[in-house]
């Protein structure tokens, strides 16, 4: 890809490492950013790299954010004593554009997958372990309908069981290997509201 020139070529292969973009679209974002206005580019430039250096995970939830506790887990508008439990910030944003549910969240990062070599130390399961130790009433299980997101379900599901605390887990209307947070509000609400005790 000499013919690029090295600047060139170097921006055609960063984009090319982003997830979704192939070698086509890289060299179309490339030629599309070159032809803005340096202003522009920069702008988009600072907003990757502060969001990269400015956001963490919340100490409460681990879901992603710029503080060090969330907004969700500091209002006292919520229900503290509900936390439903999701695979990503990305499901965590789609139960929120509902907005129906009051309880807060804790986000795994991930799904137990032994194909993929995942195992339970490899997501936030400790951290929702902890926050158990704390007056909670149910754990909802909002992990997706696939084989990672059952196997998960299940085996968090084991380790509360013994504590006492309610758990349940989202109903099976949402289509099996679905993300989340491409579902309709409407379905999610339903998945919600017709979850049933594990
Ligand atoms: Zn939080």
């Amino acid at each position: 890809m000499d013919y690029y020139g090295r600047q060139l070529t170097r921006l055609i292969e960063a984009l090319g490492l982003l997830p979704g973009v192939g070698q086509k679209s890289a060299q179309r974002i490339a030629f599309h950013l070159i032809n803005q206005p340096e202003e522009q580019v920069k702008e988009l430039a600072d907003a990757i790299v502060d969001a990269r250096k400015n956001v963490r995970y919340c100490k409460e939830c681990c879901t992603l954010t710029d503080e060090e506790i969330c907004p969700i887990c500091k209002s006292p508008a919520r229900d503290h004593r509900t936390i439903m439990v999701v695979e990503s910030t990305r499901d965590l944003a789609a139960y929120e554009k509902t907005g129906k549910y009051e309880g807060v969240y804790h986000v795994l990062h991930g799904a137990i997958s032994p194909m993929l070599g995942i195992g339970p130390n490899d997501i936030r399961l400790k951290e929702l372990i902890k926050r158990l130790e704390g007056d909670v009433q149910e754990v909802i299980i909002a992990t997706n309908n696939s084989l990672e997101g059952e196997t998960t379900a299940m085996y968090i599901s084991k380790l509360i069981k013994p504590t006492g605390i309610k758990v349940s887990r989202i109903a099976s209307g949402v289509p099996v290997g679905g993300d989340l947070e491409y579902i309709d509000e409407v379905t999610l609400l339903r998945a919600l509201n017709g979850r049933t005790e594990l």
